[in-house]
């Protein structure tokens, strides 16, 4: 059995700010860089050996514990199997799975292309089935609701005689887990899926169970769900199947009754253009998606209309239950003060932001002047969006 120990949000959820080439780009010039670069470019240009053997040169000399190793090494993994190295595509799959952070990546072989030649050997599957004996954690969370953990994202179920309403799915590859777990819950059938957002660590598996649930998502997320999902550069999953796609598009505030509770449904629209936070009314839980990640210093509000945003976010929490249990998408349970205080220093943030622009600050000195109290790149993303030309 193995845990997640850790969970470190590399590909989709602490990078929203600075977008989707963030993950490598980091302070740190190390050795492993100049192979990946060289990859990235073997790749770019359809030169699979020399893609091969730089990404294995890359993932070779990341040091153990690198947060960018998982990604690295199933770019080796693949980078092989495209070339033909079946035995070295497997060996860097299996590698990737013994990281602890991430390691559920593996998650994207079996729908990435590049694994075609493959995907069928019982090699492959060896590997793929060591998802099989994840070890997930519960926690019960108020009411019947419960929080499950390590299946790459925060999964939420409702535990009722009505069946299981579950919130976000995790990686595909953590199914089996999660079905196990769900019925080591004392849950019947999953009848009800609601999709935070459109990435696949919260919503791998919900092609699988929306052919017997019903399906709860934004039409931002069923936009998402029927285009190729971009996993990273060059790296790209088919649409994903019909049962996935959203029984009902949830674009304003919507309640549903399910196992006795009133379940409150509302965009958050900011993290991805699918956004929905879940409030389970009874219970006294919040699942706001990665809407809100607590490890941040403050709330992404979107590029659209973030005191809109913020706004919207504050009136929602006004109406839960003081005491209400929050949860992100990924780390730790906490409650409506940490919510709060992102807000607050959000706010601040963008106030601090617009008077600096207001008295003809550069972005550089904006930074300087506001970096005691606030992160550069915040600051600096604030800037750049409040000079946007239109705005
Ligand atoms: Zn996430």
């Amino acid at each position: 059995m193995k845990a997640q120990h850790v969970v470190v949000l590399v590909l989709h959820c602490a990078t929203a700010l600075t977008g989707a080439a963030s993950p490598l780009l980091g302070q740190d010039a190390d050795a492993w860089r100049v192979s990946f670069a060289a990859g990235e470019e073997a790749r770019r240009s359809g030169d699979v050996t020399a893609y091969a053997n730089e990404m294995a040169a890359a993932a070779g000399l990341l040091p153990a514990g690198h947060s960018n190793r998982p990604l690295v090494q199933y770019h080796a993994a693949r980078a092989a199997a495209m070339a033909g190295q079946a035995d070295a595509a497997v060996q860097w799959l299996r590698a990737t799975w013994s990281e602890d952070i991430e390691s559920l990546m593996i998650s994207f072989a079996p729908l990435d292309p590049a694994f075609g030649p493959i995907v069928a050997s019982p090699e492959f599957r060896s590997v793929v089935d060591l998802a099989g004996d994840l070890a997930l954690t519960t926690r019960r969370l108020g009411g019947d609701v419960h929080l499950i953990v390590g299946a790459g994202s925060n999964v939420v179920v409702k535990i009722s005689s009505d069946g299981v309403l579950m919130v976000d799915t995790g990686y595909g590859l953590a199914l089996p887990a999660l079905r196990r777990t769900v019925n080591d819950l004392g849950g019947g059938p999953i009848r009800t899926v609601i999709v935070t957002h459109p990435h696949e660590d919260h919503m791998g598996s919900v092609a699988e169970l929306g052919a017997d649930a019903e399906v709860y998502a934004h039409s931002g997320t069923a936009a998402a769900m029927a285009a190729p999902y971009v996993f990273m550069e060059g790296v790209s999953i088919p649409p994903k199947a019909s049962t996935a796609m959203p029984d009902t598009e949830v674009d304003s505030d919507l309640s549903i009754d399910f196992g006795g509770e009133s379940i409150r449904i509302v965009p958050t629209v900011a993290h991805t253009r699918g956004d929905l936070s879940v409030y389970f009314t009874e219970s006294r839980v919040a699942h706001l998606g990665d809407a809100f990640l607590p490890s941040n210093p403050m709330m992404y509000p979107g590029t659209v209309d973030p005191d809109a945003f913020l706004d919207r976010l504050d009136a929602f929490l006004d109406s839960m239950h003081p005491e209400t249990v929050v949860l992100g998408g990924h780390e730790d349970v906490t409650g409506l003060g940490a919510v709060r205080a992102q807000i607050r220093v959000t706010r601040a943030a963008m106030a601090f932001v617009r008077g600096s622009i207001d008295e003809g600050m550069s972005i550089q000195e904006t930074a300087q002047v506001g970096q005691n109290r606030f992160p550069a790149q915040w600051t600096a993303f604030f800037y750049q969006l409040f000079t946007q030309p239109g705005r």
